[in-house]
């Protein structure tokens, strides 16, 4: 599958990997919007939020978990994140493969996205 992330994730692209274990991996963003973002992927292709179905188990909570954990070994964890989950053309999805943005480091604006 020509899937960027599951390349990344399979290791077959090098990427700033922050953590990894059997269902997903963290990696720097290679264009960061903040001095800290950080991609959080399930290692499986899902193409994105509107996969979920909840018939089998999502990994959305454990990405979150390892973003929370992140957020504190970052340094941000007290000056605040973000968490993103962009799905689909509109909602500025541009890699096809769910990943959750962990944002901090920056005050980001109040706005929706
Ligand atoms: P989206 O707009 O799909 O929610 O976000 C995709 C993100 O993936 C963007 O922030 C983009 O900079 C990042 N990205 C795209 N290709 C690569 C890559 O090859 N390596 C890394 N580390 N990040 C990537
Ligand atoms: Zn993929």
């Amino acid at each position: 599958m020509d899937c960027i992330f599951c390349k990344i994730a399979a290791g077959e692209i090098p990427s700033d990997t922050l953590y990894h274990d059997d269902e997903v991996v963290a990696f720097r963003d290679i264009s960061p919007q903040a001095p800290v973002h950080v991609l959080v992927i399930p290692r499986k292709h899902i193409e994105s939020l509107v996969q979920l179905t909840g018939d089998e188990s999502s990994p959305v909570a454990h990405m979150v978990d390892v973003a929370n954990q992140l957020a504190r070994e970052e340094g941000v964890a007290e000056s605040g994140y973000r968490l993103v989950i962009n799905c689909g053309e509109q909602g500025g999805q541009l890699v096809p493969h769910l990943h959750l943005h962990l944002l901090g480091g920056r005050g980001l604006s109040g706005e929706l996205g």
